[in-house]
């Protein structure tokens, strides 16, 4: 496995599911996720709970009603969720679903300081170059993120990633300590939310141990312009939004604001070149506006493990490996690439000052009861997915 971003760590445990032996060589000197939030939805709830971690990971999240809660800058509920509404998302500092994948790789199987500069493949093996030698194996998995080494050395001719002109700042907020306190959580005590203004969005999920996370998104007409002091620009940028926007960017950290440019892949015609395969953003990186990037690369770890078990019935010596890799970029490719385009779609539409008065108005005289159906975890088709069914741990013996 080539990176141990959150792609790589859940298939090392999918691969030690099916008793499969690994190594995740991954180029950071020190292991974690950057200080930023995400949410996981049922899709990605379910590959977690099938790759047998799901209640580990459900004990890191919090609920978060982004999805009930859409607001205008001025403070005003264009949709707002109710008490005793169920929420499906649930909302993680990055660093806790990581952590929680880590505790579940074997010991030994992660290697630091372990950059991946070339690969040699043939039909019998596949061999890895990293900067602390060589190593063979029966299986490549090139989880390594957007700007994928795996992807350059062996689709030499796919395209860079796209940027999408939009940029984005996101913090996480310390709301016991800071000036966010009590302001954060609305009347009724259900946190998260997203506030909709022209030309860009705030999006707001509560995390554990006291802390929000945030994200602004906008558009930006070129990419790579940074500020001499990212949190002042953001918040100059939201000064005029309803609390606890200001509140939330002034209770955090000036080393704790990131901002980055967004940008995905175009399509791959494939994610898979014999005994190597692509998965998570080295497949299919996509625009955050579906919350299904890391999502994604969990269904993609429970697909690829049950591609690699042999199916009941099937003659003993029929399997391949590659037949196994054909058989998880059949069925990855479809549904990873129509999210991506759907996220590219709907970020343009949410960021767009000129389709801003149509959308909103749209949200605004949607029946709540039909709005709230949409938000439950069968409400769409990205969030509907169920798992493939791998044989558990103890039907191997
Ligand atoms: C603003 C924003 C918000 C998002 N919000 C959400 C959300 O709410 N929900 C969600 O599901 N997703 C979200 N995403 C998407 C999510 O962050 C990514 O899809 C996910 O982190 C991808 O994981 P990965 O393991 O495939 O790649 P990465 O996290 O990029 O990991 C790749 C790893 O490979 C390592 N690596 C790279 N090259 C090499 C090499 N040559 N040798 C060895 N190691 C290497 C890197 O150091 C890194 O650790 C968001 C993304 C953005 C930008």
């Amino acid at each position: 496995m080539v990176g141990g971003g959150i792609g790589g760590l859940i298939t090392a445990v999918a691969l030690h599911r099916i008793g499969w032996q690994a190594i995740v060589l991954e180029r950071a000197t020190e292991l974690g996720e950057i200080g930023a939030g995400m949410s996981q939805a049922p899709n990605a709830m379910r590959a977690l709970a099938e790759l047998g971690v799901g209640e580990q990971a459900r004990a890191a999240g919090v609920p978060t009603y982004s999805a009930g809660n859409l607001r205008l800058p001025d403070g005003r509920y264009l949709q707002r969720a109710r008490p005793g509404d169920p929420t499906p998302l649930l909302a993680f500092h990055r660093a806790d679903l990581h952590r929680v994948l880590l505790e579940a790789v074997p010991a030994g199987w992660v290697r630091t300081g372990a950059e991946v500069t070339g690969i040699q493949h043939d039909a019998g093996a596949v061999t890895v170059t990293w900067s602390g030698g060589e190593v063979g194996a029966d299986l490549l998995i090139g989880a390594d993120g957007i700007r994928s080494t795996v992807r350059r050395l062996l689709w030499p001719d796919a395209p860079p990633p796209r940027f999408l002109g939009r940029t984005a700042w996101r913090g996480i907020a310390d709301t016991e300590a800071g000036t966010g306190t009590g302001a954060f959580a609305d009347a009724d005590g259900l946190s998260g939310s997203v506030t909709m203004g022209s030309g860009g969005y705030f999006l707001i999920h509560p995390i554990s141990r006291g802390r929000a996370y945030w994200a602004y998104v906008t558009t930006a007409e070129k990419a790579g312009v940074r500020y001499p002091k990212e949190k002042s620009e953001a918040a100059r940028r939201l000064a005029s939004w309803h609390e606890p926007i200001p509140a939330l960017i002034e209770a955090t950290p000036e080393q704790a604001v990131i901002h980055i440019d967004i940008c995905d892949l175009d399509p791959l015609p494939t994610y898979v070149h014999g005994r190597v395969a692509l998965l998570g953003d080295a497949a299919h990186a996509m625009s955050p506006d579906r919350g299904q990037g890391a999502g994604q690369s969990l269904e993609d770890a429970v697909v690829l493990v049950a591609a690699l078990t042999a199916e009941p019935g099937e003659p003993a010596g029929a399997f391949t490996v590659e037949a196994a890799l054909r058989r998880y970029d059949a069925e990855r490719r479809p549904r990873t690439q129509a999210t991506a385009r759907g996220a590219r779609a709907d970020g343009r539409r949410t960021t767009s000052a000129a389709s801003y008065r149509a959308l909103v108005t749209m949200i605004r005289l949607m029946p709540a009861p039909l709005w709230r159906k949409g938000i439950t975890a069968d409400g769409n088709a990205t969030w509907r997915w169920q798992p493939p069914h791998l044989p558990s741990p103890a039907d191997r013996h």
